[in-house]
């Protein structure tokens, strides 16, 4: 291929547009096509854990997360009852996606990017040069993410951790007074159809009758409604021809709180090879097989901590080891946290 070569990323999430945006400020020709519109809300947690400074640095992130909280305390609850609270091993980030998308891709655009929204690319054709951040990929799975920001929901810490039936659910604070609400339940269809009564109907069901109600009192955004069916945590074989990124490359179970970390890094460890590329260093082919050793190294303890320990939340009998685990202090927070990063 003659110069200049351009790079072409299908999926403006945040793995998309951060690396999008670093492209652009090494002065490299960069087209972004992004399926939906822009600002944004999506079925996510909206706490950020283990993003260390590199990272943040190496993206030039920090005007972006400049206005995030910064939480250090989370209270666990089972079955409704608060259980204990608990010091996070390091502060986790709390912003919401609908902002943190929003300027991410404003700051593409103003940086000289071309951003194409409302544009679904072919997710199979992998020209050289074109890079997938296309998020997780469905599957067949009985579990949905649920989501939505309520105002007038006083927290009972900086973060709730909540364990259900069948479920888990965190809250955290994200701006302007709104409480992000988000869980992964066991699907039960026909439950409720109207789209800001699910969540409360999904509580009820998981036993979280007081969360429920704390809901019922508060103020909702209906537009933050949001649902994600078919979310599915199985290995799969990472593709060798092709470069995928964040949850494209792997989903991580979400009461980490790392995909949004995992997105960022995958962004990071591609850069420096695709500029290598784009400057006519590199072939495309030894490009991919870069990236792609670059992000099984990084990722792969983190996703195998997660998945083992994944169950422990959502089946009855270890939920209930883990809250007693919780309750009784034993349950290595720092430990596992470390494992994770
Ligand atoms: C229930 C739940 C809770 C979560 N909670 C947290 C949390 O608290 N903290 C955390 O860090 N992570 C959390 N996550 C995970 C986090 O949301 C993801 O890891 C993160 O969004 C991954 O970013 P991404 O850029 O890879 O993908 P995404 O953010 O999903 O972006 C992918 C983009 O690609 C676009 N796209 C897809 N196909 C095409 C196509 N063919 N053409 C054009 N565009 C396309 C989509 O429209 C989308 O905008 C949670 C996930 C779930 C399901």
């Amino acid at each position: 291929m003659t110069l200049p070569r351009e790079i072409e990323i299908v999926g403006g999430g945040l793995a998309g547009l951060a690396l999008g945006l670093a492209l652009r400020r090494a002065g490299m020709p960069v087209t972004l096509f992004e399926a939906g519109l822009y600002p944004r809300h999506r079925v996510c947690g909206e706490f950020i854990s283990g993003l260390g400074p590199d990272t943040i640095e190496r993206l030039g992130l920090a005007p972006f997360l400049a206005a995030a909280g910064r939480l250090t305390r989370v209270e666990w609850f089972a079955g409704d009852q608060p259980v204990r609270r608990q010091i996070l091993p390091a502060p986790a980030l709390a912003l919401s996606r609908h902002a943190l998308d929003a300027r991410l891709a404003a700051a593409f655009t103003a940086a000289g990017g071309i951003l194409h929204t409302g544009t679904r690319t072919d997710p199979v054709a992998t020209p050289a040069g074109r890079v997938f951040a296309t998020g997780r990929r469905r599957g067949v799975s009985p579990w949905l993410g649920l989501k939505l920001h309520a105002r007038g929901l006083p927290l009972t810490g900086e973060l709730e951790f909540h364990l259900g039936r069948d479920a888990y659910v965190g809250l955290c604070p994200v701006e302007d007074g709104w409480v992000n609400v988000c869980g992964l339940f066991r699907r039960r269809p026909g439950l409720a159809s109207d789209r800001t009564a699910v969540l409360s109907a999904y509580l009820t069901a998981a036993g979280l009758d007081n969360l429920a109600s704390r809901l019922a009192a508060a103020e909702i955004r209906p537009e933050s409604c949001s649902a994600v069916a078919g979310v599915s945590f199985d290995r799969v074989a990472p593709a060798r021809d092709r470069i995928n990124l964040g949850d494209a490359f792997a989903m991580i179970p979400p009461f980490t709180g790392d995909g949004m970390a995992m997105a960022l890094q995958s962004a990071e460890l591609a850069l420096d090879p695709l500029l290598a590329w784009v400057k006519g260093n590199a072939t495309w082919a030894g490009t991919v097989q870069l990236v792609n050793d670059r992000l099984r190294r990084r990722f792969r303890r983190r996703l195998s901590v997660a998945r083992l320990l994944h169950p422990f939340l959502l089946s009855p009998l270890r939920q209930r080891w883990l809250a007693g685990a919780v309750r009784s202090g034993c349950l290595p927070l720092r430990p596992i946290y470390h494992m994770l990063h």
